[in-house]
């Protein structure tokens, strides 16, 4: 097997036993993207230098053949592992552009919360990757610079909006990566690139340094080649952070501890509304062999339901806008970022606003300025926010019956480039399955769980309680070793 194909926890036994070293691992992920990125175009930035400065700084660490154990006291689970941040998590000195012109020049005097939990835990940072302007969107089409390809079909999107970290793992261009999640950007781009995607609960994870789109909604996650590698990455950037006054303050159990294999009478719910007409029946098919999996490993699945999931998407659809238009003003062309200066103050916003953007955050900063204004406020986002708690209890009462919900994670397979760029509302159609985790703070994973007819990945999403992690990777794992769908690679 190539070096850059070897999973987080596979690399780990190997440079922790000696027989790699963490430059010859990097190297080896550094030429697979130079051999392959001309094609999937997963990064916007790449920092090579830097990786393998970090990675000689982890060999310098090895005693005899294998690697020191950690300094007391620190946990360095990802020493020497080669990894990828999405554009949109703020990385000191290196640009940071959320895929949009506006911040193309951007770079940030400071580390993320999670960035620097990476480089606490050892992390070779390789680079950023490409996203949807400002995280909005389902297929990193709308990246201000180019779009992503999927490695399965380079004709095909990686979905989005975290789709250059989901291709990059998929292809072999980092061991494992940060995307964010606000309606189903990771969990979507897993599906769609055959790997696993984990959204935590809302607050698990530190915001500081993401930059907004949603906050009510943003959380950052993880994409991995497996069950074990999203257990190993969670565990390093959960936690609170008195920097994120959103963070909770809740211990972190061990989520490899989850990794037992065992599921035997846990509930397994499936949602009705989640089945529904006019979704691929070929991902119906796949997510419904799943289940027959998991009850031959033991658990009882329930029928449940989840009545006011029709409202999630318009409902997501005033919440997540509203409150871009409001993360966004901060834009200006005064501050910081691009500045194209006008005749006048309001012109220099104007010009700023109107060649920076593109025209998906347009619209959305435009629905959100609606939704907000007096004398639509009431009819629109206050009511969006009731329906939102609607939502929530229907999770809340789900859940006092099952320990996971199991569905699809978006209704079809990867779609060709181009062919919903024309048709938001198609384009908004694809994060069905996904918004609703997000809306009600809980948390949710996407794990391969078939192909098409044309060879294209298939993603069954394992839904959990708020701070579920633990059940939904336990019955992931358990889903996986009885499975070989995340041994596949990519033709590519
Ligand atoms: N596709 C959804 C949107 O466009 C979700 C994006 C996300 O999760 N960042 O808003």
């Amino acid at each position: 097997m190539d070096l850059y194909d070897l999973t987080l926890h596979q690399a780990r036994a190997l440079l922790d036993a000696g027989e790699i070293s963490a430059v010859e691992l990097t190297q080896a992920v550094l030429d697979r993207i130079l051999s392959v990125d001309n094609a999937v175009k997963a990064y916007l930035t790449l920092t090579p230098e830097a990786a393998l400065e970090q990675a000689r700084a982890a060999d310098a660490a090895r005693v005899g053949a294998g690697l020191a154990p950690a300094p007391e006291g620190q946990a360095m689970p990802l020493r020497g592992i080669p990894i990828a941040v999405k554009d949109i998590i703020c990385t000191a000195g290196i640009p940071t552009t959320c895929g949009s012109r506006i911040l193309e020049d951007f770079i940030p005097p400071y580390d993320a919360t999670v960035v620097a939990r990476l480089k606490a835990a050892g992390a070779v940072i390789l680079g950023k990757t490409n996203t949807d302007e400002f995280a909005m969107g389902s297929s990193t089409e709308n990246s201000a610079f180019f779009p992503t390809h999927n490695p399965w079909d380079l004709d095909r999107v990686p979905g989005g909006s975290s789709g250059g970290s989901a291709a990059a793992v998929a292809a072999g261009e980092c061991l494992g990566a940060l995307g964010t999640d606000t309606g189903g950007s990771v969990r979507q781009p897993a599906a769609f690139c055959g790997i696993v995607g984990l959204k935590p609960t809302y607050g698990r994870v530190s915001r500081y340094g993401l930059i907004a789109f949603a906050s009510s909604l943003d959380q950052v996650g993880v994409l991995t080649r497996d069950v074990t590698d999203a257990a190993i990455l969670l565990n390093v950037i959960a936690g609170h952070d008195p920097l994120d006054s959103t963070s909770l303050d809740a211990p972190v159990p061990d989520a490899t501890a989850a990794l037992t294999g065992d599921i035997r009478g846990m509930r397994v719910g499936v949602p009705r509304e989640y089945f529904v007409p006019g979704m691929q029946p070929e991902v119906e098919a796949a997510v419904r062999a799943a289940l027959e999996k998991l009850a031959d490993l033991g658990a009882e699945i329930v029928e449940v339901s989840l009545p006011h999931t029709d409202y999630a998407l318009p409902v997501y659809y005033l919440i997540a806008p509203a409150e871009a238009s409001a993360n966004l003003a901060r834009y200006d062309g005064v501050r910081y970022g691009l500045r194209i200066l006008g005749n006048s103050l309001e012109d220099t916003y104007k010009q700023t606003r109107g060649r920076g953007f593109g025209p998906e955050v347009k619209r959305r900063i435009m629905l959100g300025t609606y939704a907000l204004s007096a004398g639509y406020y009431d009819a629109y986002y206050l009511k969006a926010q009731k329906v939102r708690t609607l939502i929530k209890g229907d999770f809340d009462r789900a859940f006092e019956q099952v320990d996971v919900i199991v569905a699809p994670t978006s209704p079809t397979t990867a779609f060709r480039i181009g062919e919903k760029t024309d048709d938001p509302i198609q384009m908004y159609l694809s994060d069905i399955f996904t918004l609703s985790v997000n809306l009600a703070g809980i948390c949710g994973i996407n794990i391969p769980c078939g192909f098409d007819a044309q060879g294209l990945p298939i993603g069954m999403q394992i839904m959990g309680p708020a701070l579920g992690e633990m059940t939904i990777l336990r019955v992931a794992y358990a889903y996986e070793q009885a499975t070989d769908w995340h041994t596949r690679r990519p033709p590519i």
